[in-house]
């Protein structure tokens, strides 16, 4: 596939339309270096502990976990934390949040990561739905009410990196029971969810789409497929960005990027500039 005759098609769609849904997922962020541990070997790679206790990534992101492996699964988190700290959100974010601020008429991002990347670069708060929360806001684990607070602190917790125990874990401020990350785990009944974002995502979809831009979903986590597939269905055209042709199986667009995320951002966004000029 010739990539610079490619992305100037699907160039020309994106400058065709005046509003946009943006729908990222882990390939957004690997470019940023962050891990998604859905390669059991490469997770407990990270984490020897748990592989002599068998404790897959869906064991601790699992409010079970909170309930029976408390320190373990703070740890798992808190790892996260700090990794999502450590490293930056890449140039990607900020060519979309310019997009969203002052490309498209009408732009809102949807995501699946919960590194909160998109919110920590820039993104307009209201333009953002994190349809399976975030890592730098916490809940109660009972939950005691429907309430979820920012906690940008790292370290929060204390960290043992050869047992991948963690201690002195948050608290709800109501009720003092431990409090957990603000995300969509596993099995999970407890999760709050974010009420204005939802609200804000389903205003936007109410009105007329005319693109939709897919970057980095595996069809593991396929979310933000099914959205895609949705909206081709009725006929708008769909960006994919993926390094791995095999992630259109689901979609099968033919404005498939087989592209790492910030090429390809950087990419589209420098053939949208000579489009408009
Ligand atoms: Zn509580």
């Amino acid at each position: 596939m010739e990539n610079s005759s490619q992305v100037l098609r699907c160039a020309k769609v994106l400058s065709l339309a005046d509003s946009i849904l943006i729908l990222t997922s882990a390939g957004m962020s690997a470019d940023s270096n962050i891990p998604t541990f859905r390669d059991k070997e490469g997770y407990w790679k990270n984490f020897p502990p748990f592989r002599s206790k068998g404790l897959e990534a869906q064991d601790l992101a699992n409010p079970w976990a909170f309930e029976n492996e408390l320190e373990h699964a703070w740890a798992f988190y808190e790892w996260r934390r700090r990794n999502a700290n450590e490293n930056q959100p890449h140039p990607g974010y900020h060519i979309l949040n310019r997009w969203v601020d002052e490309v498209f008429e009408n732009a809102f991002i949807h995501t699946t990561n919960t590194d909160g990347y998109h919110l920590r670069s820039g993104a307009a708060a209201d333009r953002v739905k994190e349809v399976h929360g975030s890592m730098w806001r916490l809940q109660c684990t009972r939950p005691c009410s429907g309430d979820f607070w920012d906690e940008p602190a790292v370290p929060l917790c204390d960290l043992d990196y050869d047992t991948m125990k963690a201690a002195n874990f948050p608290t709800c401020p109501h009720c003092g029971a431990v409090a957990r990350p603000h995300i969509l785990m596993f099995g999970d009944a407890q999760y709050i969810g974010h009420p204005e974002q939802e609200k804000r995502f389903s205003s936007f979809v109410q009105n007329p789409v005319d693109a939709v831009l897919l970057i980095g979903s595996s069809g593991a986590v396929p979310t933000n497929d099914y959205l895609a597939v949705h909206f081709r269905d009725q006929g708008v055209p769909v960006v994919n960005i993926n390094l791995d042709s095999s992630a259109n199986s689901i979609l099968r667009t033919e404005f498939m990027l087989e592209m790492p995320g910030k090429a390809a951002l950087e990419a589209l966004d420098k053939a949208l500039s000579s489009l408009k000029n």
